[in-house]
């Protein structure tokens, strides 16, 4: 059988599995998580959905994803059109309820724009229940917050031609048989900035979300950045003995600096912990990362150990960059989780989900918030 196939059954698995039960997808975590260890790795390898004919593909860092067919055996949902710019948006232009203020949250404010280095595709069925079999683009998208007195600041990289020179071999090859990247040099995070009127050196701090490619992609490219992330986040990637286990828990450490320890900034947990207003209950702490209330990180893990989110005000409006807390809107909306196989790639998927239920609590609260997962959609498509 081959990948594709692979793929397809087991979204025609899944489809007959949600037309017996309507039930929420614990049980079939728990049978995901319980799996050896070895046999889980191996059906995340027999799970990649394009098979090696992508993988030529994705070496070729300058492919050109509008005219390309996607080996899956379609287009992905979304194309964009010609002529459009590839990233930036102003984010005062994206739709969304009225704003209501959170009563003293978000006290020195921002100006976010967003911006994609990059995407990779999978089966929609994969990544939600009740998706459909089409392929779909998963844009890796990052953020600017340009802070008044600290300049701009970076959530995130996405990815950057780094990517196919740390896959090229065995085992990081087999992150690109999982996941198809494609990247163009003009869709990095720092040509997208120049364009935008931002020196890459005049980034002196970018938010690190957590450690997988898409996210790091880009550090390298500025070299007078500090970074600011949770602990867990690193030093679970850290501990790991080999090569192989770093690409399992979809770590390169290729994409980081040499001197990155050194520019390191981890969050001190203790000191810039602070209670959260109502309004982003039922999350009750963050933590302050530049102490003037201006970003406050969230702890939303269990896609990765230690990933966060990242709340702040820009023009008016109240933003939670959930990185890949939920893979897109509908999911945190609807609470609907990704398919259990997608699971495997999860360092907790009960937190996960647990998370996802608490986003999913907090969008029904307070509405006005704007969640914004790294890789939905929706939120690309407004970028453009
Ligand atoms: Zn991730």
């Amino acid at each position: 059988m081959s990948s594709n196939e692979a793929g397809n059954e087991r979204c025609r698995e899944r489809e007959a599995e949600q037309a017996k039960s309507a039930s929420p997808d614990l049980r079939e975590a728990e049978q995901a998580k319980s799996a050896p260890p070895d046999l889980r790795e191996a059906d995340l390898a027999k799970s990649a959905p394009h098979d090696l004919r992508e993988v030529d593909r994705g070496k070729n860092a300058s492919l050109d994803p509008r005219d390309a067919e996607l080996a899956s055996g379609g287009r992905p949902e979304t194309v964009p059109s010609e002529g459009r710019p590839q990233g930036r948006t102003d984010a005062s232009r994206l739709p969304g309820p009225p704003v209501t203020r959170c009563h003293g949250a978000g006290r020195t404010p921002v100006k976010l724009t967003l911006f994609a280095a990059g995407y990779c595709t999978h089966r929609e069925c994969l990544t939600i229940r009740g998706g459909a079999r089409r392929t779909i683009r998963f844009p890796a998208m990052f953020a600017c917050l340009e802070h008044p007195d600290l300049g701009p600041i970076l959530f995130d990289t996405g990815y950057s031609r780094r990517f196919f020179e740390q896959t090229e071999r065995f085992p990081g090859r087999l992150y690109r048989w999982t996941t198809p990247v494609y990247f163009r040099e003009e869709d990095s995070a720092a040509r997208q900035l120049r364009e935008a009127g931002i020196d890459p050196d005049d980034v002196r701090t970018i938010i690190l979300s957590h450690f997988h490619a898409d996210h790091i992609g880009g550090v390298m490219d500025f070299p007078q950045a500090q970074f600011v992330y949770l602990n867990e986040a690193y030093e679970s990637l850290r501990i790991r003995q080999s090569a192989m286990a770093m690409v399992m828990a979809g770590f390169l450490p290729g994409l980081l600096p040499a001197d990155f320890d050194r520019r390191s900034r981890p969050i001190d947990e203790a000191k810039q912990r602070i209670a959260l207003p109502d309004c982003l209950l039922p999350f009750e702490h963050g933590y302050d990362l530049f102490g003037d209330g201006s970003v406050i990180a969230i702890d939303l893990s269990g896609h990765a150990p230690g990933q966060i989110g990242i709340y702040f005000t820009s023009a008016g409006q109240e933003y939670l960059l959930c990185a890949d807390a939920a893979w897109s809107s509908r999911a945190y909306r609807e609470y609907a989780a990704p398919h259990p196989l997608a699971g495997l790639i999860k360092s907790d998927w009960r937190l996960y989900l647990h998370n996802l239920q608490r986003l999913h609590e907090l969008h029904a609260r307070s509405p006005h918030i704007r969640i914004v997962p790294t890789h939905c959609g929706e939120w690309r498509e407004s970028a453009q």
